[in-house]
């Protein structure tokens, strides 16, 4: 057997059986700590959906700025439409609503209490 080859092998087997190790540490932790976990309303259970919705919809925000600084794959940039990103910025938009909803946040509330502390901040260090 060639020496590149084993020594490809020799890692392939060193990592693998590292990561299967590592699963079962995690196995047994993820066992310890379910019961934490544990959601126990529909209200926790939307607010959790809509969590992890808005995280997926940033994530195609940041995917459709990574395309317009083009920081992307050649396949990706090739399939890329710049007017798509006006509908990420609208899905985060919306989601975010979606999501203080379920939360029961006064949107209005919310942003306006944190422009004014951001305003007074401004000014506060402009003096
Ligand atoms: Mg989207």
């Amino acid at each position: 057997m060639p020496r590149k080859l084993l020594i490809c092998l020799t890692l392939w087997y060193n990592i693998n059986m590292n990561l299967k190790s590592l699963q079962e540490k995690i196995k047994i932790l993820n066992e310890k700590t379910r019961p934490q976990y544990r959601l126990y309303s529909p209200k926790e259970k939307e607010i959790l959906t809509k969590t992890v919705k808005l995280n997926e919809e940033v994530g195609e925000l940041c995917n459709d700025i990574l395309s317009i600084l083009k920081l992307q794959r050649r396949a990706k940039l090739d399939k890329f439409d710049r007017r798509n990103i006006y509908q990420e910025f609208a899905d985060v938009i919306i989601t975010v609503m979606q999501l203080a909803v379920a939360a029961g946040v006064d949107v209005e509330r919310a942003v306006g209490d944190k422009l004014k502390k951001i305003e007074e901040r401004y000014l506060k260090d402009r003096r």
